[in-house]
């Protein structure tokens, strides 16, 4: 019987791209042949993969001018490349630092140049996102890298701020695919796979195609991302199976209705929570009311004991088992996970118990 998962990634899969995977696994579609098993030339893989690329550009409306990319490495490898391939002619670029992977990709960009802040809430414990008017950018500098969803500290960025002509570089690993963003506004975005697209193994990058040519040509082969423009991201293997699956969710994500369709059921599943929490009393929601994320909603109970046994409770809750509910090692608490392939019933759920705990335990 299958639990709510509301992990933070890797997380829950559609239902039915497990069951369609579980389908294909030993026989792709008549080929005799798993996908795991298939070349990563042959034409029954071509098919998977560029049909993977083009449900992306499908989905989030790239524009003509814009590549994806289907990398391995995961989001912490973009920390690196991406300084290493944009961070030209002048070798500076700005930061926005709304959390822990935000200061991540700072410290791998202070590697190849310099980052200047142009925005911080760390003082704030990284409990909101700053304002449009708070950033400082520098109109001399490469690029400027923001998070647009803090998984950790349960905030999000929906508006892209202005940064003049300084291309926009964002982290979406965690709000991918979850609201209408303007791929024409962002010189580049990245996200790991495991949240919002699919499992884990694969990071979708999308870049426009002017900034491929800042690369040096003595960085390494596979770290520039001309490499993997120029050959459709068939340099080397792809993680083949990780692509197909990722395709499996991006057909139902369409069949769902898409984007607009993720960003509405994304917002009654927040709304869902995000009332419960602050009707109660009980719980406190960690992050400013204006930067809530829809993705990560983080709470407290009164103290830590209360929170282990609420988050024991959870696991075993009836009919529906709760998982995943811990919040992030570094800051405690509870998080729950919202992604696209989370259902209403798992948060509506979830409500049920927060209501039934706090008649416990309040
Ligand atoms: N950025 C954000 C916003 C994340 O949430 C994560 C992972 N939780 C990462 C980067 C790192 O991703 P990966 O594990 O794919 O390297």
């Amino acid at each position: 019987m299958r639990i709510h998962n509301f992990a933070a990634g890797p997380a829950a899969l559609p239902l039915p791209v497990l069951e369609r995977a579980r389908e294909e696994l030993v026989d792709y579609r008549g080929t005799g042949t798993s996908v795991l098993e298939m070349s990563h030339r042959s034409p029954a893989y071509d098919e998977i993969h560029q049909g993977a690329i083009a449900a992306v550009r499908r989905l989030m409306g790239v524009p003509e001018g814009w590549s994806v990319l289907l990398l391995h490495g995961g989001a912490s490898l973009q920390f690196s490349m991406v300084p290493m391939n944009l961070m030209h002619p002048r070798r500076r670029a700005d930061y926005v630092l709304t959390g822990s992977w935000a200061k991540k990709a700072a410290v791998e960009a202070r590697r190849e140049g310099e980052v200047r802040i142009a925005a911080s809430t760390e003082a704030d414990g990284f409990r909101r996102v700053p304002r449009g008017d708070e950033l400082d950018v520098d109109p001399e500098a490469d690029y400027l890298h923001l998070t647009t969803n803090n998984t950790i500290f349960g905030t999000q960025m929906r508006e892209l701020p202005q940064a003049g002509g300084v291309p926009l570089v964002a982290d979406m690993s965690s709000d991918v695919l979850s609201w209408p963003v303007p791929v024409e506004r962002l010189g580049l975005l990245y996200a790991g796979a495991q949240k919002n697209l699919g499992p884990a193994g694969v990071t979708l990058v999308i870049v426009r195609d002017d900034l491929l040519e800042r690369a040096p040509q003595g960085l390494a082969t596979m770290l520039q991302y001309r490499t993997h423009a120029a050959s459709d991201s068939l340099y080397n293997t792809p993680p083949t199976f990780a692509v197909y699956l990722m395709g499996l969710c991006l057909a139902w994500v369409e069949e769902q209705g898409g984007v607009a369709a993720m960003e509405a059921a994304s917002r009654r599943k927040a709304d869902t929570l995000y009332a419960a929490i602050d009707g109660s009393g009980f719980y406190r929601g960690t992050a400013e009311p204006a930067s809530r994320s829809r993705m990560n909603v983080t709470f407290r109970l009164v103290d830590e004991a209360l929170e282990k046994t609420f988050l024991a409770a959870a696991a075993e809750a009836r009919p529906t088992r709760m998982v995943q509910l811990e919040g992030h090692r570094s800051v405690g608490g509870v998080r729950a996970s919202l992604y696209n392939a989370v259902p209403q019933q798992a948060v509506d759920d979830l409500v049920a118990f927060l209501a039934d705990f706090e008649r416990r335990h309040g």
